[in-house]
Order: C-alpha cells, then sequence, then structure tokens
C-alpha cells in the first residue's frame, strides 16, 4: 500500500533519558507532531546518534523540516564560549540539527523553526545568539516561562512588518503571543529578515529575503491551538512542502 497524499514533515529529536531505568531515547513533544498532522502534514521523527549516511537517507525522503523548541545551542557553533547563564545543551540535538538544516538551506527544502528552532536555524545559516536575555539585554519584559503559568499564556504583543507573509498569514498587524524562551537572535542569518519584534525589540519572527518558506518564530503557536489563526501558519508551511515536493518529483 502506498499513500502520498500528504508531505512527509521531518522533526529532528530532541535527547530523553527515562529516570526509571536510565535508557536513552529520541523524542519530540506530541504537540509539534499534532500540529503538523491537523494542518495536513505527516510528521515523521529523526533520531539522533545516527551515521551520516542514514541521516541523509532520512532527509532524501522529507518534504520539509520543523525544527522545534527545546534546549540551548551550544555558543560553540555560533563562535562562543559558553556562559554562565547559558542553560541545559544537547550536543547530541546539535549535530543532528545543524546538518539537517544546512542540507535544508542549501536544496530549498521548507524550513519552519519554533523557539528553539528560529535559534537553530538562525545560527545554522550563519547568525548568533544571546545566550540569556536577562544577562545580555535591557528589558522590562519577561520572556522566559514561569512555573505554573499556562503554556499558552500571552506574555507579550509582537509587531509585524505588514508586508511579511506571516502577517498576512495571521491577517493583523500585531498579535499577542506566548513567551517561554530565555535566548534571543543577536546577529541575524544573511538570507533572513526580522519581520516581528516584541516591544522591547526582541528578535520574535525572520523569513527568508527570498520566496521560499524559511519562517521562524520566536513563540509557540503549536501551542496558541484557542486561536485558530495560529493554526494557519502550520497550514502554510505545510502548502509549501506540498509544492516543493511537487515541484522536484
Ligand atoms: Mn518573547
Amino acid at each position: 500500500m502506498r499513500n502520498d497524499s500528504r508531505p512527509v514533515i521531518g522533526i529532528p529529536a530532541r535527547s530523553v533519558v527515562d529516570t526509571n531505568n536510565g535508557f536513552r531515547y529520541s523524542g519530540i513533544p506530541l504537540t509539534y507532531s499534532n500540529a503538523i498532522e491537523r494542518a495536513g502534514g505527516a510528521p515523521i521523527l529523526i533520531p539522533l546518534h545516527l551515521s551520516e549516511e542514514t541521516l541523509q537517507a532520512i532527509y532524501s525522503r522529507i518534504d520539509a523540516l520543523l525544527l522545534a523548541g527545546g534546549v540551548d545551542v551550544h555558543p560553540k557553533e555560533f563562535g562562543e564560549d559558553v556562559e554562565a547563564f547559558c542553560g541545559e545543551i544537547d550536543t547530541a540535538r546539535d549535530e543532528t540539527e545543524l546538518r539537517v538544516t544546512r542540507w535544508a538551506l542549501a536544496d530549498g527544502h521548507p524550513i519552519f523553526g519554533i523557539c528553539r528552532g528560529i535559534q537553530m536555524l538562525n545560527v545554522a545559516a550563519g547568525g548568533s545568539l544571546y545566550q540569556d536575555i536577562p544577562a545580555q539585554l535591557e528589558t522590562e519584559q519577561n520572556h522566559s516561562y514561569r512555573s505554573g503559568d499556562p503554556y499558552n499564556l500571552r506574555a507579550h504583543p509582537v509587531e509585524f512588518d505588514p508586508n511579511s507573509r506571516v502577517a498576512k498569514w495571521l491577517g493583523v498587524p500585531t498579535i499577542d503571543v506566548n513567551s517561554l524562551h530565555h535566548q534571543a537572535l543577536k546577529n541575524v542569518a544573511p538570507g533572513l529578515r526580522v519581520i516581528a519584534r516584541s516591544p522591547d525589540g526582541i528578535v520574535e519572527a525572520v523569513e527568508s529575503e527570498d520566496e521560499r518558506f524559511l519562517v521562524g518564530v520566536q513563540w509557540h503557536p503549536e501551542l496558541l491551538e484557542d486561536d485558530e489563526r495560529f493554526g494557519r501558519l502550520f497550514e502554510a508551511f505545510v502548502e509549501s512542502a506540498r509544492e516543493f515536493r511537487a515541484n522536484r518529483a
């Protein structure tokens, strides 16, 4: 049986350890795979700790790449030492994501980055990050998750470039979003342009300078199902994966 109705969206995993027995897993939160499925895509997990050849075999079968949220990107990947205020790091995930993201950038695959994913997209394309917002930027705004708050809590507004594709998909020039990050984009990579900021000036979204689908958002649209506008980002992403597949077939 063969079913090609849905484009295949690769999602690199994170390292997970079962604290009961020490077994190591590659995992992705269901919120991401569910959001891709709702939008018409077929999510596929890309495990960590694979050889280059195996990773290429998986990569060659995906139509687009989703970079999910998670822990910090190792600062060595953008030429910095690890500062005391940098958070937890997952080097196996960094290695896998940097490889597939650079392949996807070179081959023109659609890429959608969420939270850590916008940061990974920026680093893979040659940009850099603030390792910790409170330590390195002057702002009164809390961008981090506070224990006990709901994950869909609207923490701050973002204001869009009205000419951006993301603003057109959302249908509004400004929108309130959740905020679960302590890092942020510093130098924005060539090929990406900033299309949204929070009132304190922090980069909240980027997209490609050309027509291809390269989109990164610093908030978590997969946790904002209560507002169908955020689902349109996933729909636009899956649609561009469908077009990418059709054009290379
Ligand atoms: Mn924020």
